[in-house]
């Protein structure tokens, strides 16, 4: 599909909310903004084009967008930094798409109540730029930290690489303003006080509006939690010879009860062997290195000092080796520079081919770790032997609670895949694959995903069994407040709550 579908009567109207100016028909603004990071069945891009793109400034043009989309019955989906990982702002029926990333302002800082109010279009690396000179940050620190936008993290309920000290998006994220699919504009939160943290009045509407994957409506400011800059940060990377023992070490480094504790990751051997190879942010570790225990504190430096002391103590004692200065302190600083590195990978039979890559990212218990790691490398070792245009880049663990970092991981295997290759047979190959990924992690008692989202082909076939009765009420709540189905319809099987009489698109 290289023509628009929507009639000109509509684009006129589109216009007339937000201007000419703000509004795209051509094939390159709409193909672009069907793509996501995310392997992608290119040879069937034509397939999840949008028919229009437009780019509000205001929750009043949203609202505007919103209620057209209505009265004509048109899919519309969210869109912000569009680096999401479950096709998330992928317009799986075309429609419009809501590019929100012009509504970047920040409109309050409150340095008194600690809260800074932005708009939905703001990056993490810019806001805290701008806070830095105030002595605060917002703590939200994704490895996707410079290009994925305020909006998307609400949209996903978004994962912090420091999250096991400050938190992860839907603790730091307070309150915000949103469009409903109707087209009302209303404000979530802990109760109703933009800036109260802890409240008891009626349902606990944030935590239903965030993580819904632009299915419930859109968020059109939020207002963010602010913490003291970290006055110290300590890194310590431990090197192990098997697998099993650097497990049994990340497990004694999550349970040591420091609160100064930010993230322990634990890289297996495929993950050490894809480095290595492919990440030139890597900086190189002697070959007996087998697994990798990296962990990290921030917070005053009285506190974080004598608590490094004892993360080294444990480390040691558990049989890690200390990797150094450069590499702790440099290997984690260079947390939000491998954006690139999945943009090519190199296979055993070739030398450098464009790739894109993708990651299953599972929660999933300490003790189920190893039995899971096992299943999950068989499986796709499997669909490398099938299809060559795979690759196995190699797992991490990732303590995943906030504040209580020690019973669930999250958990992810990233596959490089030769994009352009794909065809058909592989595609299925694929989300047949993602799918069983899908099915170990439900056996073994944990989630599909713990940040991304389920939403892709395979594994969101598993989500009604993963939340049982709870996929039930899902499918309730959306045909209550989606009447017409236009919110980014297609998305986690809600489009079959609409099929026993209701409206469908
Ligand atoms: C290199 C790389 C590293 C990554 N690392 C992490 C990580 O450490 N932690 C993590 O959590 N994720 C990570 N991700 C995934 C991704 O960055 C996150 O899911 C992020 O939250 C998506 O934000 P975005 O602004 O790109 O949103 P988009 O991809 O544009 O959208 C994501 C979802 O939110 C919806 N949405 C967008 N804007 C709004 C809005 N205003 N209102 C309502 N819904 C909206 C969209 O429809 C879509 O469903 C990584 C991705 C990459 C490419």
């Amino acid at each position: 599909m290289t023509s628009v579908m929507l009639s000109d009567p509509v684009v006129e109207e589109l216009v007339s909310i937000v201007g000419r100016d703000r509004v795209f028909t051509d094939p390159a603004a709409r193909f672009n903004r069907a793509r996501v990071p995310a392997p992608f069945p290119v040879h069937r891009w034509a397939e999840h084009v949008p028919d229009a793109v437009v780019l509000p400034v205001s929750a009043q043009e949203v609202s505007e967008v919103v209620k057209l989309a209505n009265r004509h019955r048109i899919p519309v989906v969210p869109r912000a930094g569009g680096t999401g990982l479950t096709d998330g702002a992928v317009p799986l029926q075309h429609g419009i798409v809501v590019d929100v990333k012009l509504m970047n302002k920040v409109f309050e800082l409150d340095l008194e109540d600690r809260t800074v109010t932005v708009g939905p279009g703001i990056n993490m690396m810019k806001l805290n730029e701008e806070l830095r000179k105030h002595d605060v940050i917002y703590p939200d620190d994704p490895a996707s930290y410079p290009c994925s936008l305020v909006g998307g993290r609400i949209g996903t309920s978004g994962w912090s690489l420091i999250g096991g000290r400050y938190g992860h998006t839907r603790d730091l994220v307070i309150s915000f303003e949103m469009v409903l699919p109707t087209g009302d504009i209303v404000r979530v939160g802990d109760g109703g006080g933009k800036k109260v943290r802890k409240s008891s009045s009626g349902y606990q509407l944030k935590h239903l509006f965030m993580g819904h994957q632009g299915t419930l409506g859109i968020v059109t400011e939020a207002t963010l939690e602010l913490v003291p800059r970290p006055e110290a940060e300590f890194a310590a990377f431990f090197s192990y010879e098997d697998y099993e023992s650097a497990w049994r070490s990340t497990g004694a480094l999550a349970r040591s009860g420091l609160a100064t504790l930010a993230g322990v990751v634990l890289f297996d051997e495929w993950k050490i062997r894809y480095l290595r190879r492919d990440d030139e942010a890597y900086i190189p570790q002697p070959d007996s290195v087998k697994a990798v225990v990296a962990v990290a504190m921030y917070g005053v430096a009285d506190e974080v000092r004598p608590a490094a002391k004892r993360i080294m103590r444990i480390g040691k004692e558990s049989g890690g080796s200390y990797l150094g200065d450069e590499i702790s302190q440099g290997d984690w600083a260079s947390r939000h520079d491998r954006y690139a590195t999945p943009l090519h990978g190199r296979l055993p039979d070739r030398q450098v081919a464009p790739m894109s890559w993708h990651c299953e990212d599972a929660s999933i218990n300490w003790s189920q770790l190893p039995k899971v790691r096992e299943k999950w490398h068989a499986l796709v070792s499997d669909l490398i032997e099938r299809h060559p245009i795979f690759d196995d880049w190699g797992m991490f663990a990732y303590t995943n609670g906030a504040y209580k970092p020690w019973g669930d991981y999250l958990t992810e295997i990233d596959v490089g895949i030769w994009e352009q290759e794909l065809d058909d047979e592989s595609w299925e190959a694929w989300v047949n694959c993602k799918r069983d990924i899908a099915a170990v992690s439900l056996e073994h008692g944990g989630s599909i995903s713990a940040c991304h989202g389920s939403c892709r082909a395979g594994e969101v076939d598993l989500v009604p069994e993963e939340l049982g009765g709870g996929f039930e009420v899902m499918k309730k709540i959306k045909k209550a407040l989606d009447p017409n189905n236009i919110m980014n319809p297609g998305k986690y099987l809600l489009d079959s709550a609409y099929e026993d009489g209701g409206e469908t698109l």
